[in-house]
């Protein structure tokens, strides 16, 4: 049958949801300027579809305007159609940025961290999620078998990532009930974001043409491990020198990255808000599931919500350009415009006040007496998305840093999503969010 090509023009909106409209595929590069046209309550839709009351109700109009280096068409070699879109931003109609842009939240973090301290970031995003055409076997962790019977999914899924522009990396069978993992290529802070939300819609387009689901829910089943989302990040100064190592630091980190890590854990209790949005998050976020839960900087501690990595000496590559972080208390029910721009931030926040680097932990903070936490001063993270939003609520600096609209937007976005599902019990609720991520 003939057919002609449609181009869809999305955003990834504070439900972590990729939407948007189509339009002929032809005619994306003469409408770059023009878009197509968006609805400022669009970012009340909950991840449920219900939606949230907002500010603008039916009024209002806005466009979307596609950022064409992110433009991907991938041909799948079956019989259905390539799967085509387009990342973009959320603007006013005459071009200025929307206060509630998910994409502008992140992208004005990282101008400001370049214009006030010469920096920029680098990050990677590794992915866990959960496949269901495959059967959940015991003992699959990293298993080979567990591998095979995931069957062609991985390497539709590579050739996918491949053909749209990113850089795989590893693909492997987790540890939970049919997880798998996957891991890409770093890019430069706005590109990270965007290849993250690349790569779930190439998961999930993958699973599709193969008749089966990728779900990133935040977690299956409230007594399985999690599908973690960890951000691996690294500051660069002016040209591409590397600023994170110092032979003498605490934990071998220089001081403008311990001062960036200081300040993302110190708005760690209010930012979990933004980067663990969902409330079926904070089962993962619980010990003994390699997640976080505490507010702690770890020496290669995989329970840290941010960890110093390992440097692979055999890699062949300077230990200060290899030496990075890794944030851990993240899941896919946040947005990556979200989740990066908080990250960036309160990393900027930390920076702006010459934090100094963390003490790094080399103990598990879950099995510390509470005098020896005190001592450390490390605290439990939130237990909900209701105490996160809380401390989202009271914090100015987030307030600034979203400006007062998209603030008060996103607490009446989650605060109503939490509503939703309030009557039911955590694996009905996680059986809900299954199908949504
Ligand atoms: N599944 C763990 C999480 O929820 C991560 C396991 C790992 O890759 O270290 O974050
Ligand atoms: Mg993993």
């Amino acid at each position: 049958m003939r057919r002609e090509e449609i181009v869809m023009v999305c955003c990834c909106d504070i439900a972590g949801q990729v939407r948007g409209k189509g339009m002929p595929a032809a005619e994306l590069e003469a409408r770059r300027q023009r878009g197509v046209g968006w609805t400022p309550t669009n970012i009340m839709i909950t991840a449920f579809n219900d939606i949230a009351p907002g500010p603008w109700g039916a009024f209002g109009d806005l466009v979307l305007l596609p950022d064409l280096a992110t433009h991907l068409r991938v041909d799948f070699g079956d019989d259905g159609p390539p799967e085509q879109f387009v990342l973009g931003d959320i603007r006013h109609l005459d071009g200025r940025p929307w206060e509630c842009c998910p994409r502008d939240f992140l992208r004005r973090g990282l101008t400001a961290l370049a214009d006030e301290f010469g920096l920029s970031l680098k990050a990677a995003f590794e992915h866990e999620l959960h496949y269901d055409r495959v059967e959940e076997r015991p003992n699959a962790g990293y298993a080979l078998d567990a591998y095979r019977r995931q069957g062609a999914f991985g390497e539709v899924f590579f050739h996918a990532m491949r053909q749209a522009g990113l850089e795989p990396d590893t693909f492997m069978a987790e540890y939970g009930p049919a997880q798998y993992e996957v891991t890409i290529g770093h890019q430069d802070g706005l590109g990270a974001a965007d290849q993250a939300v690349i790569l779930r819609e190439m998961a999930r387009a993958s699973a599709h043409r193969l008749g089966g689901r990728a779900s990133f829910t935040p977690i299956l089943r409230p007594e399985a491990v999690g599908n973690g989302v960890h951000v691996h990040f690294s500051l660069w100064a002016g040209d591409d020198q590397p600023v994170m190592h110092a032979a003498d630091g605490p934990g071998e980190i220089g001081p403008r990255a311990g001062a960036f890590a200081a300040g993302i854990l110190a708005k760690l209790p209010a930012i979990l808000a933004l980067t663990a949005a969902s409330p079926i998050s904070y089962l993962r976020l619980t010990p003994n599931r390699w997640s976080a839960s505490y507010d702690n900087l770890g020496l290669n501690d995989r329970e840290a919500a941010v960890r110093i990595c390992p440097v692979f000496e055999t890699m062949g590559v300077a230990r200060e350009r290899q030496f990075h972080l890794e944030f851990r208390a993240a899941d896919a029910a946040a947005s990556p415009y979200m989740l990066l721009g908080a990250i960036v931030w309160s990393g900027l926040w930390g920076l702006r006040g010459d934090l100094p680097t963390p003490t790094p932990t080399t103990e598990d903070p879950s099995q510390m007496a509470e005098d020896r936490l005190a001592e450390l001063g490390l605290q439990r993270l939130p237990l909900s998305l209701t105490a996160a939003l809380d401390n989202l609520a009271g914090d100015d600096d987030i307030k600034a840093w979203l400006g007062p609209q998209f603030h008060e937007v996103y607490l009446g976005h989650k605060r109503f999503e939490i509503g939703l599902t309030a009557h039911l019990n955590d694996a009905a609720r996680c059986e809900r969010y299954r199908w949504v991520y």
